[in-house]
């Protein structure tokens, strides 16, 4: 498999390009922005987050705030009412824990440690915490979201497994220096290719995926020709 796996990502590197860690947002942030990401597009989810900003500067406005209110800015982001308690709760019991409301001393934590104080606030799960841990401090911590998982099947991987589960394969197997990069490429690739709808002619991974002859039986002749 390690075969495989540096393969795929040296194709995907190629395809689009190696990407280097660089900071987005202050861990908090990256927590609220993270749980705005779920289930719609980032264009929706930085523009709620743009809204929360501009209106609760700092995170002690928000903790004032009734839900409805915060529900209504962050509307376009979609689950918002659902959203807005998350966030709410998560940042009450982050103050519970750290009244200064900074989690960049989770950086210093072990990975686990760092991972289960994420884990432990409500609404927080594997992926939301995987992505404070890489983007905030670029920690090797892998979060795989419905694209990582859908192509990382798809080109066996991983098994029917749930993302849970693919987390942990992924995780052991995609070496600690490529995870970023792996993790950014792969979400493109999901997006743009190996979508619901798979464009297999047109994949850099074709003649290594299992499944590019059972969505395009015609590649098969590619692959005996290689
Ligand atoms: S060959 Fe097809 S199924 Fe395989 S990764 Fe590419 S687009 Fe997805």
């Amino acid at each position: 498999m390690n075969d495989k796996i540096n393969k795929i990502i040296q194709l995907l590197n190629q395809e689009y390009g190696e990407k280097k860690w660089k900071k987005r947002y202050a861990p908090l942030d990256q927590l609220i922005q993270t749980i705005l990401s779920q289930n719609t597009n980032d264009k929706n989810s930085n523009a709620a987050f743009s809204n929360l900003k501009r209106k609760y500067p700092t995170w002690e406005r928000l903790l004032e705030a009734s839900e409805n209110d915060i529900a209504e800015t962050i509307r376009l982001g979609g689950l918002a009412n659902i959203k807005a308690k998350r966030i709410k709760e998560a940042i009450f019991a982050i103050k519970e824990e750290r009244p200064e409301l900074d989690l960049t001393y989770l950086k210093k934590l072990p990975q686990e440690e760092a991972l289960s104080f994420l884990t432990a606030l409500k609404g927080v799960g594997p992926k939301t915490a995987a992505c404070v841990l890489l983007f905030s401090f670029g920690k090797p911590v892998l979060p795989v979201d419905t694209h990582i998982h859908r192509v990382s099947k798809r080109i066996s991987l991983i098994g029917n497994v749930d993302r849970l589960k693919a987390h942990e394969i992924l995780q052991q197997m995609v070496p600690e220096e490529q995870i970023y990069s792996f993790h950014i490429n792969m979400i493109e690739h999901g997006r743009r290719i190996c979508k619901t709808k798979p464009k297999c002619p047109d994949c850099v991974l074709n003649l290594i995926c299992e499944s590019a002859t059972y969505f395009y039986p015609e590649i098969k002749i590619l692959k005996t020709k290689k």
